[in-house]
């Protein structure tokens, strides 16, 4: 089974073959290999850190990520739970108080779906991957051309 390209961003697959693994250990609760990834696709070769500093741009997806799940959380709350503005009503604040902690457990969940979804930005799938030699971007590090 393929993956499209929501399944392979959500899943932390290379976005140029949608098969091999971004990450080089695939539980992200892997405190100290978070965001350890493998230099190439392990699958199709292709390389994961694109330029030098690629993933400095990763800090507006994981911000985008984070108003979303507040957005969603907040609506989630409002209509399973409920809340108002109401100062005797301290349902918001439960909602805030709950929503931050639960956005501290995602946390390593997130910064790897910020890195996946950057690259998938930046590469496109390629469903000819096993015949078509790597496209080599003419900003990317001298020392990857040569790998
Ligand atoms: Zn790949």
């Amino acid at each position: 089974m393929s993956n499209n390209i929501v399944t392979s961003m959500l899943t932390n697959k290379c976005p140029r073959c949608r098969e091999g693994k971004l990450f080089v250990s695939s539980n992200p609760y892997d405190l100290s290999d978070i965001t350890k990834m493998n230099d190439h696709c392990p699958t199709c070769g292709q390389p994961t850190e694109i330029e030098v500093g690629f993933y400095v741009g990763t800090g507006y997806v994981s911000y985008a990520l984070s108003v979303a799940y507040f957005v969603s959380s907040f609506v989630a709350w409002k209509v399973l739970i409920g809340m108002t503005f109401d100062l005797e009503d301290n349902r918001i604040l439960y909602w805030l108080l709950s929503s931050i902690i639960l956005a501290l457990l995602l946390q390593p969940i997130f910064m790897r779906l910020s890195r996946s979804i950057w690259i998938t930005m930046f590469v496109s799938y390629n469903k000819n991957w096993k015949n078509e030699p790597l496209a080599y971007n003419e900003r990317m590090d001298e020392k990857m051309k040569e790998k």
